[in-house]
């Protein structure tokens, strides 16, 4: 089957959209024809970190084409979101934990499938796909029966791609990870699609105190318009100090999506006694960086990492997409349409923070 997908071939160099070939399925295996893929930001720093050439893109959002000859949940037809990939064998994927999959990392930046074959070809040159089992980044994409989920037929195609990685971690943390309680407080570190994300489902949850910190005024008064109760610049400075302002024992929650060092501190400083932070991210790509750890004994606080908000996709989107549904979480708000033609145009908007949310249009 031939696919038209976006080829990165150098770390740093835009992709240049190719005619491909796409592996025929396998009996587990579903081939969708992609409507809409949101842009991530691991897809912007994914090229330096897997085999290339290589098609990234891991928030499709189509109807599946073809399917494995033991692929019973879902048919050709059907209107899916693509989501990350996950074993279904191993001792995380059996205890309903497939976010933390033992071979999750394989199978998003591995470029192959499980077995190590890979799924697209040019000219009989390999190309690396299976980025997080879907190399979303073309008009076919080729995903496993685990990382492909229904939608309801009312879900608009364009805002449920997001909903395959960074509004699932965003929300899924607040409302999975964290099982934020009604009337308690939280701060929110970083104002993007994961942040955003995360204060619309602090306000579905009735959290009564919700700060979002960033850098970036225009994202602040959005962070208000979608739930934010307090915004702080932190450029101002001491911003541990001004939400112990707000909150004069600290608050109960706090999340990291910056990856600024400053902030991984702050977000640990504001908590109040038994808080907890929880990081969907780390500074300079898990390169060592100053932290104190005081706090954290001090008061009982907790440090805890989160993938893809703990999401069990096939509960857990469906849910999103019905928060969505009910006014409960605008996506809109968060995603700016782009022709997949303008691709380059859309990760260089993403990496310089002009979009929020770019969503690419088949
Ligand atoms: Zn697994
Ligand atoms: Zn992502």
């Amino acid at each position: 089957m031939i696919t038209r997908a976006a080829v990165t071939r150098a770390a740093g160099v835009a992709p240049v959209i190719e005619t491909l070939e796409l592996a025929t399925p396998r009996d587990d295996e579903v081939i969708v024809r992609l409507v809409a893929t949101g842009i991530c930001h691991t897809d912007l720093f994914a090229p330096s970190i897997c085999p290339l050439p290589a098609v990234f893109g891991h928030e499709g959002a189509g109807v599946v084409e073809r399917v494995g000859a033991r692929v019973g949940r879902v048919r050709p037809g059907d209107r899916v979101v693509m989501t990350f990939g996950s074993c279904g064998r191993c001792s995380q994927c059996a205890g309903n934990a497939p976010a933390y999959c033992e071979s999750g990392h394989a199978l998003q930046f591995g470029g192959a499938r499980a077995d190590g074959s890979t799924t697209l070809s040019c000219s009989g040159e390999p190309v690396h796909g299976s980025f997080f089992q879907q190399s979303s980044f073309a008009t076919f994409a080729l995903g496993t029966e685990r990382n492909v989920v229904p939608l309801p037929p009312d879900m608009p195609l364009e805002l449920a791609a997001p909903l395959g990685c960074g509004v699932q971690t965003g929300a899924g943390t607040v409302l999975r990870s964290l099982r934020a309680q009604s009337g308690a407080s939280i701060a929110v570190f970083g104002a993007g699609t994961v942040g955003l994300s995360a204060i619309m489902a602090a306000r579905h949850a009735r959290l009564s105190t919700i700060i979002a910190v960033d850098i970036d005024p225009v994202r602040l008064e959005l962070a208000r318009e979608l739930g934010a109760t307090h915004a702080l610049d932190a450029r101002d400075g001491d911003v541990a100090a001004r939400i112990r302002a707000i909150v004069h024992s600290g608050v109960m929650y706090s999340i990291e999506t910056s990856a600024a060092v400053q902030a991984l501190n702050d977000a640990i400083a504001c908590l109040a006694h038994r808080g907890e932070c929880a990081l969907v991210t780390v500074p300079a790509l898990g390169a060592p960086v100053p932290i104190s750890l005081l706090p954290l004994l001090t008061g009982g606080r907790r440090l805890v990492a989160v993938l893809e908000g703990d999401s069990v996709p096939d509960e857990f989107i469906p849910q999103l997409a019905a928060m969505h549904l009910a006014g409960e979480l605008p996506i809109e708000r968060l995603t700016a349409a782009y022709d997949f033609a303008d691709i380059g145009r859309a990760l260089a908007d993403a990496e310089a923070g002009r979009a929020v949310k770019p969503v690419l249009r088949f």
